[in-house]
């Protein structure tokens, strides 16, 4: 518990009496700390007692145990951890926008709708749906909300019996979860060998109770659905509407459109694409875009253009949802997603897939001696490989995981896709450079090696962070959350 890095806690550096602050005395010559004694606490608040150079230190050092991508490349699978540009922080913090209140009256806010409109406006080009609300704070709660559209489409057409959703066993959990939360029953349709839906399997799940279809594309393994076209032709035809998980929109930039490929509701993290990062439960940002006829269906509140003045619909306007949050939604994640789409411009934005896509593709050439590649064939921004090739050494893939700390990267995910025993899931961005991804490569080699002629080495990593291995299991059931549990632990 003594080493630098990892520190004390706050609580075991404090000294009785020793202080960070001083306040200045008030315009009636005395000090705050001279409270009337009605106003005082009756006992003390047990709070560290510390000076300030104590408590820059103590954070700075904890903030070094931290990783994130601004510490070092981070391919994180499935989630798109990509760099965020600081001017877009800064921007969305300038007073202008930072200060507003969610209730002030619209004129005295045209700058802040004209931002709102021209996101929803820009999404609605960047994927080929026709309107989008941007209420939503997160991918999960955007899945919820299309969902709910879908739903009052069917009832609306008197279509109530429609209370199935279609979902490939290779999706993101959030989709059934969404699914169970709008009240909905989950059918799961099975993947081919090739990783993709199986067609036949569909064929026999659809119906006229069938409410829609959710399915990711490229898929979660990184792998584009080919048969896309017969998919939303066939769930149309029974009366039912695809959905698109639009969570991570990377590969699609510049590629190809949802709504081209027929889908009637999506959502978009904004918190993964498009320049706010995630993790930790930040604020976030899911918006979420439909067909024309999906329009009037749409939470409020709405901003509408007219003309020149923007004007905002709220309540329960005709068919709209109404409600589904605290007002517009995380109003700084939407100000960063726009600054990152204008900054990069029309053509830039293309370039995000394709990018994308050959980083992820050259990694997954250079390491398939060394790491089994269950599918071979094309992938998009993202792949699977199912663990070391070399099957003879005890070495998992929590082991490599483990190992790469030991060399300053973040690990890939692990474990999921299910479809495979030892998934690694690895997704480089379109921001890496090629030597960072040398880098990669060099060290994950390295560690093939080391699982062949040291296994012990890999087996026990990491070796050079402030705590090793923790048990998941312990963890997860016995949690130690307070200081004063701590200390009673280890008394
Ligand atoms: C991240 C993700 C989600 C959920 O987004 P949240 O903002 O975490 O709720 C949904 N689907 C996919 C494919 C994702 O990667």
């Amino acid at each position: 518990m003594n080493n630098r890095l990892y520190g004390n806690l706050i609580f075991e550096l404090s000294k009785e009496g020793r202080k960070g602050y001083s306040l200045p005395k008030n315009n009636y010559g005395k000090s705050f700390e001279e409270l009337p004694e009605q106003l005082k606490r009756g006992k003390a608040a047990e709070l560290p007692e510390c000076d300030e150079l104590t408590v820059v230190r103590h954070y700075t050092n904890l903030s070094h145990n931290n990783f994130g991508v601004n510490d070092g490349f981070y391919p994180l699978g499935s989630c798109t951890m990509k760099y965020n540009p600081v001017i877009n922080e800064e921007i969305a913090a300038m007073n202008a926008f930072a200060s507003l209140h969610p209730l002030q009256p619209v004129e005295t806010c045209q700058h802040a709708l004209e931002i709102y409109y021209q996101l929803q406006s820009m999404l609605s080009e960047l994927t080929g749906l026709s309107e989008f609300t941007l209420n939503p704070c997160a991918g999960a709660h955007g899945e919820l909300t299309g969902l709910m559209v879908i739903r009052a489409y069917h009832n609306s057409r008197g279509d109530e019996k429609r209370t199935k959703v279609i979902i490939p066993d290779s999706a993101h959990g959030t989709n059934p979860a969404s699914a169970a939360v709008c009240g909905l029953e989950v059918v799961e349709v099975k993947s081919l060998d090739d990783g993709t839906v199986d067609v036949e399997d569909l064929k026999t799940k659809l119906g006229d109770d069938v409410a829609c279809m959710m399915m990711t594309n490229p898929n979660t393994l990184g792998i584009f659905e080919h048969a896309i076209p017969e998919i939303t032709r066939l769930v149309h035809d029974c009366g039912a509407l695809m959905y698109y998980d639009g969570a991570n929109l990377n590969p699609m930039l510049g590629a190809c459109r949802p709504g081209d490929m027929g889908f009637d509701v999506m959502h978009i993290n904004l918190h993964k694409t498009f320049s706010t990062p995630h993790g930790g439960g930040g604020p976030g940002s899911g918006p979420v875009g439909v067909v024309e006829k999906l329009k009037p269906y749409l939470p409020t509140p709405r901003v509408v253009n007219c003309g020149d003045y923007f004007e905002v619909v709220t309540g329960d306007h005709e068919k709209s949802l109404g409600s589904i949050g605290a007002f517009f939604g995380n109003f700084g994640v939407m100000i960063k997603a726009l600054v990152y789409i204008l900054s990069l411009g029309r053509e830039n934005v293309k370039m995000v897939g394709p990018l994308a896509t050959l980083n992820a593709t050259y990694i997954k050439e250079r390491l398939k001696d060394d790491y089994l590649l269950p599918i071979e064939g094309l992938t998009k921004h993202e792949f699977v490989f199912d663990g070391l090739k070399d099957k003879s050494t005890e070495v998992t893939t929590m082991d490599v995981a483990k190992r790469l700390l030991d060399y300053g990267y973040h690990a890939p995910t692990i474990y999921f896709p299910l479809l495979f025993h030892e998934s690694l899931m690895i997704e480089p961005t379109e921001n890496e450079s090629k030597e960072t991804i040398d880098g990669f490569i060099d060290v994950m080699k390295k560690i093939a090696e080391e699982a062949r002629t040291q296994p012990e080495l890999v087996k026990t990593a990491p070796h050079t962070t402030p705590i090793g291995r923790v048990d998941d299991v312990l963890a997860a059931k016995h949690p130690i959350t307070t200081y004063r549990q701590m200390i009673n632990d280890l008394a």
